[in-house]
């Protein structure tokens, strides 16, 4: 009988799936829609392959980042800050990789809102890879395709939450393609269902009577170090979601619709599995190292697990400012880099809360304690808010108030 990670453990990497040549393995969504392995006992040849892919339950696969060399480095991209999440870095190696002629793999959001991963080749489609998604990304068989590259001799840039990285190495068996594989490992909150996701925007739809369907939704505002998400209906313009209608990523910051795996999650610590780690660089110039660069549209920070960097930074010096920080300093405001986000007890009913089509986003938000009315403070807040940035003057209240945070 094959031992795969059991349903708490298991972080959906696909890597068992990715590996069975009998295409005994699919990955299917449960009753909250997180992706499960399910074995075909009728096509399984009791291989083992699968067990020996899993990152949770063959330890083997993980390579641990060198600590000796492990160092942090901020990173504000020339061309791509105003348009990622934080400072650019993803963009930055991308580039890099793709004008060599290589292959880039990350996560995508399509017209249906559905989230996958997929490579492009081509520097016009790395568009379709930039900004976060706070969602699971289906990983499908692009560990497969990402080797099938690297065995014809093309360079390969992976990017992800850590355990699909984690997911990818259990795949390759550990080889790391030296020179020809880099992987990016997200600093990694915790992921959202798609089944979650698709929910929520049902749910803001009926808040939203006559304004025609979602046609587009991004997480996170790109010109700014900013959480806010902005959505689009077909009958209207790009709009900014109010306070009240934003139970989504209200819960996902409070870790109320993750995954179980999230919650005892093996890559919330130093420990990376990637060649780089990237996240925001919060509290960058906070802790006792002064950073003298405008911080308001978002600063990366890059921790370099193997010490490669200075092989590298004299080609992404072209695309981006880099400067050597602290890992103190890296560490000081990342909880993720110290531990997973705690279970709270409410867990238990969020998702199915969240799915449930009768239950409301206003119900929703009262009954888990997070914001559900528009107040005359967070109204007046976003009022000021939008006046500034009209007025041209975002970008200095952003640069004022981090500094005085
Ligand atoms: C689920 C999730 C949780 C995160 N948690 C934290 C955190 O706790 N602290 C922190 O500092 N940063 C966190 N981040 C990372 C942060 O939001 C930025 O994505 C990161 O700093 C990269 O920004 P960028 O400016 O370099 O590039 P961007 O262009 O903004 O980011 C694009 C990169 O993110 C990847 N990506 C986007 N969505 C997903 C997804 N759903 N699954 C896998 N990869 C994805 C893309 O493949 C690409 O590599 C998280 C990201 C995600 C997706
Ligand atoms: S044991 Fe082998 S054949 Fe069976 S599911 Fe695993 S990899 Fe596939
Ligand atoms: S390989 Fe990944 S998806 Fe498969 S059982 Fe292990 S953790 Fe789950
Ligand atoms: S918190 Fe851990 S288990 Fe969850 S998606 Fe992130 S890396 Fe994977």
């Amino acid at each position: 009988m094959i031992q795969l990670a059991n349903r708490l453990d298991c972080t959906g990497c696909s890597a068992c799936a990715n590996i069975c040549g009998h295409n005994a393995i699919a990955m299917v969504a449960d009753e909250e829609g997180f992706l499960q392995p399910q074995i075909d006992k009728e096509q399984c040849v009791e291989c083992g392959l699968c067990a020996k892919s899993c990152p949770i339950v063959s330890s083997k696969s993980e390579i641990p980042s060198d600590k000796e060399k492990q160092t942090a480095y901020a990173l504000i991209s020339y061309e791509d800050r105003t348009v990622s999440s934080s400072g650019g870095a993803f963009s930055v190696f991308a580039k890099w990789i793709l004008r060599q002629g290589g292959i880039v793999y990350g996560a995508t959001i399509d017209d249906q809102l559905q989230v996958y991963h997929v490579g492009i080749d081509k520097l016009e489609d790395l568009g379709k890879l930039r900004g976060s998604k706070y969602i699971q990304s289906k990983i499908g068989n692009t560990y497969r395709e990402a080797k099938d590259w690297l065995r014809k001799g093309r360079k390969v840039l992976y990017t992800g939450t850590p355990c699909q990285i984690a997911g990818l190495y259990g795949f390759l068996n550990g080889k790391k393609y030296e020179g020809s594989l880099y992987t990016l490992d997200l600093v990694c909150h915790g992921v959202p269902s798609q089944k979650g996701f698709d929910a929520y925007l049902d749910k803001i739809k009926k808040n939203c009577p006559g304004t025609g369907n979602i046609e587009a939704f991004r997480f996170r505002k790109f010109d700014s170090w900013d959480y806010r998400p902005a959505i689009k209906f077909t009958e209207s313009k790009w709009k900014i979601l109010k306070y009240a209608d934003n139970a989504y990523m209200n819960a996902f910051f409070e870790g109320l619709t993750f995954r179980e795996s999230c919650f005892r999650c093996n890559y919330c610590n130093t420990d990376r599995v990637g060649t780089f780690t990237i996240a925001d660089f919060w509290g960058i110039g906070k802790h006792g190292h002064k950073f003298k660069r405008n911080v308001a549209c978002g600063v990366s920070l890059v921790i370099d697990n193997y010490g490669i960097m200075p092989q590298l930074v004299e080609n992404l010096n072209q695309y981006a400012y880099i400067e050597k920080r602290w890992m103190d300093e890296a560490v000081a405001e990342q909880t993720n880099l110290k531990h997973p986000m705690p279970r709270n007890e409410m867990r238990d009913n969020t998702v199915k809360d969240m799915i449930d089509p009768t239950i409301s986003l206003k119900d929703f938000s009262k009954k888990y304690g997070l914001p559900y009315q528009n107040t005359i403070k967070s109204v007046l807040k976003e009022g000021v808010k939008t006046l500034i940035y009209n007025l041209g003057l975002y970008n200095l209240y952003k640069t004022l108030s981090y500094k005085f945070s």
